[in-house]
């Protein structure tokens, strides 16, 4: 398959954190001119049959997708998995108990909130969520737009909802192990999702290559929606200094809230080798 097909491999649906229905995602893909798709809802398999159904039905190349959030070194990295079963037992049971947590910790993040005198946030983030077992910090930055606090999501993250801030509530997610075997165990191939975001030294980073590639890791996001141009070269490098493959995808939540739309990006750098390119078999 060629280079240069638009392929885009990270984007979100009402079954995680983002604003549409997979069904309505597939439409929109394939009307931007995708021609290889994923949906990777964080830590959740739930919408891959309806996904794989409305991309068929679209005729829109499809791999079945999963973005696990994972604590590496203290921090929260997200790790894509493509081409994973979605019926493999111990990646199910994986992604269970990495969502395990998200009600007990949402409960808290609402009292944090409660203290510094916004109330009442853990129902009003509620109409947001798609999935009962998936409240995320979108969707309490999605009501405290509405509520007025502040008067755009980056703002509610910046000031609520990041480490430190009243909203913030830390958590322990899955090993970077367990996410990577899960993974490859269920068949799929593991990415490093958006590197450009975490607060990493540049020891702590190599820290991060190097364990991913060691626990069976193959791939890592060149493009995708938070990297700015210097962060693709960046990462093109880093991805030929450790042998990975390149991946590419939007990342989309939202019409209104997402920068790069649906099949957005531009084309991978030519001398990197595209995770489609190892994934042939598993495209449905
Ligand atoms: P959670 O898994 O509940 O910690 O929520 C993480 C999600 O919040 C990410 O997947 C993004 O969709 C969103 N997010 C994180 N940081 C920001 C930010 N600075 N601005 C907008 N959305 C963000
Ligand atoms: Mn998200
Ligand atoms: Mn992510
Ligand atoms: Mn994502």
């Amino acid at each position: 398959m060629s280079h240069l097909i638009n392929a885009d491999l990270h984007c979100h649906s009402t079954v995680s954190d983002g604003t549409l229905d997979p069904e309505v995602l597939a439409q929109r893909a394939k009307a931007n001119g995708v021609e290889l798709w994923a949906l990777t809802d964080h830590d959740e398999l739930g919408g891959q049959a309806r996904a794989m159904q409305a991309a068929r039905e679209a005729g829109l190349g499809y791999l079945t997708g999963v973005e696990i959030s994972v604590t590496f070194l203290h921090v929260t990295v997200h790790i894509v998995g493509l081409g994973v079963d979605p019926t493999n037992p111990e990646l199910l049971g994986g992604l269970r108990a990495t969502r395990g947590g998200r009600e007990e910790r949402a409960r808290e993040m609402a009292a944090g909130l409660a203290k510094v005198g916004i109330e009442g946030v853990f129902e009003g983030a509620l109409k947001y969520v798609g999935n009962p077992e998936l409240i995320s910090r979108s969707h309490f930055a999605r009501y405290l737009v509405e509520a007025g606090v502040c008067s755009d999501i980056s703002a509610v993250f910046r000031k609520y909802l990041t480490e430190g801030k009243p909203g913030f509530v830390p958590h322990r997610w899955a090993s970077l192990g367990d996410a990577v075997r899960w993974i490859t165990q269920a068949g799929g191939m593991a990415i490093i999702a958006h590197p450009a975001r975490y607060d990493f030294t540049p020891t702590q980073e190599y820290a991060l290559f190097t364990e991913f590639k060691a626990h069976g890791g193959q791939g890592v996001e060149v493009l995708t929606g938070a990297h700015s141009p210097a962060d693709a070269l960046k990462y093109a490098a880093m991805c030929q200094e450790f042998g990975l493959l390149a991946s590419r995808g939007s990342d989309f939540h939202s019409p209104e809230e997402s920068r790069i739309d649906l099949g957005g990006l531009p084309d991978l750098p030519g001398n990197l080798t595209p995770v489609w390119e190892h994934l042939q078999s598993r495209i449905h």
